[in-house]
């Protein structure tokens, strides 16, 4: 289904002063209970990376497994859970990044990509760029190159899209906010 940016954006909720004062939060969560939006949604990347060489996606918890799911259903490609710390068993690699206030730590399963493997990593939004940078981390010590990030929005006053373009990392959202 070919991408409406009008559509999408308008299923796209700002819940104000969310989960703290002064957020601005962007909810997606519309996005999945409406067959329309998702499928939009999903064909956009679907479109994007059907002819690309990626070999695995990456996804951040927890709405970023949710469009990242189907897509690697789609593109037939390998699926990988960076997950909060605590989720995941067996041995993992841990990674940890600063928040607004405190830290938050990210994981992944020792061996889930190794060298040579291109991964798309995929989360729902690119704030700050710290929970991006922290699962990049995980997966390029394991020898995994970064394709791309990809994300549905992006607030590109926070800085994170930029200081992954900084990086040589390409970042692809469809649609983005300004302001935070
Ligand atoms: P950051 O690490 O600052 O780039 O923050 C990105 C992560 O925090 C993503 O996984 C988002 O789910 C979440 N996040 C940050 N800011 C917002 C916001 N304004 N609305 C919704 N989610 C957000």
């Amino acid at each position: 289904m070919l991408y409406d940016d009008f559509y999408v954006k308008s299923l796209i909720q700002t819940v104000e002063d969310w989960p703290k004062q002064g957020i601005s939060f962007r909810d997606i969560t519309p996005i999945f209970s409406d067959p329309k939006g998702m499928r939009m949604v999903v064909d956009a990347y679907v479109h994007r990376y059907i002819s690309t060489n990626i070999s695995h996606i990456a996804c951040i918890d927890a709405r970023g497994f949710l469009i990242a799911a189907v897509l690697a259903y789609e593109l037939q490609k390998p699926l990988i859970l960076v997950r909060k710390k605590g989720k995941l068993p067996g041995k993992t690699i841990s990674q940890k990044y600063a928040l607004e206030y405190g830290e938050a730590e990210l994981e992944i399963q020792e061996g889930a990509v190794s060298a040579g493997d291109e991964v798309l990593l995929f989360d729902d939004l690119i704030a700050t760029g710290g929970t991006l940078f922290a699962a990049i981390e995980l997966l390029t010590k394991q020898g995994a190159k970064i394709k791309e990030v990809a994300a549905i929005i992006d607030l590109p006053d926070l800085g994170g899209s930029q200081k992954l373009r900084d990086s040589d990392i390409p970042v692809f959202s469809l649609c983005a906010y300004n302001g935070d």
